[in-house]
């Protein structure tokens, strides 16, 4: 059932993003820790609109790729907050950082799940639109799922082009600044193909992909890497399904990159 505020106390600050922040928390009838993501009345209309969305979609998602939410409610006091399943590994970012770069093995198996929770998305007329290794959560049973929904599009019939630019720009698709060069029968969902295709790249070499190793990403460089150069290429030592695979995510032109359906058959993931 549907957890409610005061079954709850606060243990510990996880997490502060844009968005407000992600505590901790202890259920007091259970002891069932959980996540509680809140943001204050105070905040800027636009992370207030954030967390609404990501309310809306939360609680019409149901996948065990796909973070699950207990419970979601609004305080007298304006704040709003998500009740969260608890991933106690935190995020493919964090294991990157404490751990260092993933082998193919596991980046297949962070493929598939991730894949399990796109296709899912997507054929509920979702985009996530911010898909990158701080918003994919990770449990100690490896368990990958898909987070932070605050810039994600319920698909109605036509296409919201006057918002999208949102999500994070390093990870956006090329037809996302130029969709007449890359976007033949553009829809919005193959740019989440592409993100996750930057991701795994990046968890493989342990630097973002589209920018020399340790430069500071800054808007032009970047936009001009994304929309004029090629798609980057796998170091000497992936393997020729890994490389096919990345290749399959970084077409540059959308309506040639594979779909998460499409992916999930892809003899990278048949190991
Ligand atoms: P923001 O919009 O602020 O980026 P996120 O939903 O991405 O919000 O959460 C920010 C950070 O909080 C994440 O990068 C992660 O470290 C942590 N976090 C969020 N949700 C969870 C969760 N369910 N379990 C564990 N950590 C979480
Ligand atoms: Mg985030």
């Amino acid at each position: 059932d549907a957890i409610a505020p005061n079954d709850i106390e606060k243990l510990d600050v996880i997490g502060h993003g844009n968005g407000g922040t992600v505590y901790k928390v202890r259920h007091k009838r259970t002891n069932a820790i959980y996540a509680l993501k809140v943001v204050h009345p105070d905040s800027n209309p636009i992370t207030r609109r954030q967390i609404r969305r990501e309310m809306d979609i939360l609680r019409q998602t149901d996948s065990p790729h796909v973070v699950q939410c207990h419970g979601l409610f609004e305080k007298p006091s304006g704040d709003v907050s998500i009740v969260m399943e608890y991933m106690d590994l935190g995020t493919l970012d964090t294991l990157l950082k404490n751990n260092g770069t993933f082998s193919e093995p596991e980046l297949a198996s962070v493929a598939r799940q991730v894949l399990n929770g796109l296709s899912y998305l997507h054929a509920h007329k979702i985009i996530h639109r911010d898909i990158k290794p701080s918003n994919l959560l990770v449990n100690s049973n490896m368990e990958v799922k898909i987070g932070d929904f605050g810039v994600s599009k319920i698909m109605q019939r036509t296409l919201d082009s006057c918002n999208s630019y949102v999500g994070t720009c390093a990870y956006m698709s090329p037809e996302r600044f130029d969709p007449e060069s890359y976007g033949g029968n553009y829809d919005g969902f193959a740019g989440d193909i592409w993100s996750l295709g930057l991701t795994l790249f990046e968890l493989y070499v342990g630097y973002f992909p589209l920018l020399p190793s340790g430069q500071r990403p800054d808007w032009a460089t970047l936009m001009c890497s994304i929309c004029f150069g090629d798609p980057p290429s796998l170091p000497d030592g992936a393997t020729a399904e890994f490389r096919s695979f990345i290749e399959c995510c970084l077409k540059k032109e959308s309506s040639e990159r594979w779909t998460a359906a499409q992916l999930l058959t892809h003899p990278f993931l048949k190991g």
